[in-house]
């Protein structure tokens, strides 16, 4: 008989740039993967990841019953056993402690319609307490960005990193971390464009650059003080552009007034004259983009970095043009469309805040139920929820997540998540932080189910369901309806399919108003939002006439700068900074079990200068204890000069990194501080206790 043979194209499930891959299915099962060689997003490229994403769906240890704890350890028990237990579970909680004590994450991994299901569900049980991994990386672009220009998302799409004159990254490692995307960066510098890189490490990004400003962790928001200060000096202000499409600029302009190269040098230990050329060569290129990452927000300044960032852009007019604009480029798959979703405890679907009454009004009437439903105040953040664990959270539901290996201070993460009285995980694999919960319920992967997904773009892209999931794995939109069910909720939970979902949420989020499930299986890029209408094409490219604030104005803030709070000292002499791999993934949940990945990086690898690693009698390879006030991990030592002398730089996909972190967080964002840290080295000699 012969074999029935269809390529069905679907979308990566690690990074935000999401990559196209057609996957090959011959009778219901994948056979392998094709490039997508027509596809808009990445023309066929895919990286070592994207490559090795189909290990995953056939990989022995998925999770393909729900587990239950008991005492003689995890017990096989049915889907109708599991969700009456957890209903009945968060009812008991309910009935004792109130909608307070419940607190849900969503996941980045899973489709737009989950994470609107798992908020929406969250909402009506009468807590805001509903966060996500954003909350992790990109929070403070929210809170930087979306006061000042209306929106917190990137400006234009990667691709046209490829038009830029001028390309300017700060804190973001793009030719690691987004690998199929830096084809653009590649193409414009063939075409003659600047590259800029700050960053504590040389990294590949960095090979590229024209100038290369190797910046000390923590110390951005000084750079960029700096570089305004010259820009301002120099006149190379674009004063139609701030005229015409801006407020603020004096406080601006006073604030950065004795921020001088000098100054800034001191500070971020790049030479002076090279903060001038940073500044020339950024301001005076007709197209100039800026693009950051987690270097630039995952710090306890990491909205004030933000603002500055924007406040370059507007004053040098590189905003609304194609060509130009602002990039926080995005990590996880659909971290843009969890934010778009609500998936945040300060923000309902559309990023109305939860303060705001009409919102709330327009919310309960849109589902239904009954008014005041809705708290008046913000849920917990991720990393406020573990504070709380144990003290007034009393319930954890989390899809996808692994705060075990993410969160920072993860030996306290730990301590908190045993303290609940019910953690329930829904995952792929028994992570590290699923060994902890009292019920474990297996999902499907990404081409097991269908849904939309929404990369760094903006760009909104339907993927199907390619095979079943193994076993009894189910779709965490599933799980949601039917545990929704069990609560007595299922009049809210109408749907049959992630369609249907969808079709709600073009209802409630006005930026995908013209996003219907139709328009996604047939355009094949995708629509980038806002899309408001069923005809409308989508806007590859924000404010190209007016800024979505309320009367078009962008807002520029003044710059107040402040230090981290770790500082190297006698006892811990070396800043710690973290950061991706090119191969692991966030926790690693999936990259870590995925044998051509983790064949070429088995360990968690510190990496640190030459001098140092003389100083402290390390060669390659070695052990090393890295010990923080916080904790003590393992590594093997990697010796480079691409890092700054006194810097230490670790992976943050390994289980344990995370426990030599703070938990101090950004004021406004609550996002915590991951790239500075004070550390000592250790020669492993023995066990340390
Ligand atoms: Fe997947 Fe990102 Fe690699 Fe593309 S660049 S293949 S989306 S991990």
């Amino acid at each position: 008989m012969r074999a029935s043979t269809t390529n069905i194209r679907t979308v990566c499930p690690y990074c935000a740039v999401g990559c196209h891959l057609d996957l090959v299915v011959e009778n219901g099962r994948v056979r392998g993967l094709e490039y997508a060689w027509n596809s808009p997003v990445n023309a066929g490229r895919l990286c070592a990841r994207g490559h090795a994403a189909l290990a995953i769906l056939t990989h022995p240890e998925r999770l393909t019953q729900p587990l239950q704890r008991s005492h003689a350890g995890w017990r096989a028990v049915s889907w109708n056993d599991a969700l009456n237990t957890a209903a009945k579970k968060i009812q008991r909680i309910l009935s004792f402690h109130g909608p307070q004590a419940l607190a849900f994450l969503t996941t980045a991994k899973g489709t737009n319609e989950e994470n609107y299901l798992i908020q929406k569900l969250a909402r009506i049980l009468g807590t805001h307490s509903v966060d996500h991994c954003a909350r992790l990386c990109h929070a403070s672009t929210l809170t930087g960005l979306g006061p000042m220009l209306g929106m917190g998302a990137s400006t234009n799409p990667l691709s046209d990193l490829a038009q830029a004159d001028c390309l300017f990254f700060v804190g973001s490692n793009f030719a690691e971390n987004h690998p199929v995307a830096f084809q653009w960066v590649q193409e414009a510098k063939d075409a003659g464009a600047k590259i800029v890189v700050a960053d504590p490490r040389r990294t590949p990004t960095a090979w590229i650059a024209d100038l290369y400003l190797p910046v000390r962790p923590g110390t951005d928001l000084a750079l960029l003080a700096g570089m305004l200060h010259v820009i301002f000096r120099q006149g190379l202000q674009n004063t139609s552009f701030i005229g015409q499409r801006t407020t603020g600029v004096e406080a601006l302009r006073t604030s950065v007034a004795r921020t001088d190269p000098s100054w800034a040098a001191q500070i971020t230990g790049v030479a002076a004259r090279d903060i001038v050329r940073a500044a020339r060569l950024y301001a005076t290129a007709p197209k100039a983009a800026l693009i950051y990452c987690m270097g630039v927000t995952q710090h306890v300044l990491g909205t004030a970095t933000v603002r500055a960032c924007a406040d370059l852009a507007l004053v040098t007019g590189h905003v609304g043009t194609k060509g130009s604009g602002l990039y926080p480029v995005r990590g996880q798959d659909n971290v843009q469309g969890a934010c778009d979703m609500g998936a945040l405890s300060g923000l309902l679907p559309g990023y109305r805040p939860v303060t705001d009454a009409q919102a709330r009004s327009f919310l309960e009437k849109a589902w239904g139920i009954p008014s005041g439903t809705l708290p008046e105040t913000p849920g917990l953040t991720v990393t406020d929820m573990e504070q709380a664990a144990g003290k007034t959270i009393h319930c954890l539901i989390a899809f996808g997540e692994n705060p075990l290996v993410t969160s920072p201070d993860s030996g306290k993460t730990r301590e908190a998540l045993e303290q609940l009285d019910f953690l329930m995980v829904v995952d792929l694999f028994l992570t590290e932080t699923a060994e902890l919960a009292h019920l474990v319920l297996p999902a499907a992967a990404w081409a097991e189910k269908s849904g939309s997904r929404t990369n760094t773009d903006r760009r909104v892209q339907w993927s199907p369901q390619v095979v079943p999931p193994p076993g009894e794995a189910r779709p965490d939109g599933d799980i949601v309806v039917d545990l929704a069910r069990r609560l007595g909720l299922g009049r809210y939970f109408p749907y049959q399919r992630p369609q249907d979902v969808l079709e709600e949420i073009r209802r409630v989020v006005p930026a995908y108003g013209g996003i219907t499930p139709e328009r996604l299986r047939t355009i094949p890029g995708g629509i980038p939002w806002p899309c408001p209408e069923d005809n409308h094409p989508g806007t590859p490219v924000l404010y190209e006439n007016r800024f979505a604030t309320e009367d078009g104005l962008a807002r520029l803030y003044p710059i107040e700068f402040s230090t981290v709070p770790e500082l190297p000292d006698t006892d811990f002499p070396y800043c710690l900074t973290t950061g991706r791999g090119k191969l692991h993934y966030n926790s690693g949940a999936m990259t870590r079990r995925t044998p051509s990945l983790v064949a070429r990086a088995p360990h968690l690898l510190v990496e640190l200068h030459p001098t140092d690693a003389e100083r402290e009698g390390l060669k390659p390879e070695d052990s090393v204890w890295i010990v923080s006030r916080r904790g003590a991990v393992k590594a093997r030592v990697h010796i480079s000069e691409a890092i700054r002398p006194g810097i230490v730089f670790v992976p943050f996909h390994f289980p344990d990194a995370n426990r030599l972190t703070q938990d101090v967080v950004d004021p406004e964002a609550r996002i915590p501080e991951y790239k500075s840290a004070a550390c000592r080295l250790e020669k492993v000699t023995e066990a340390r206790p």
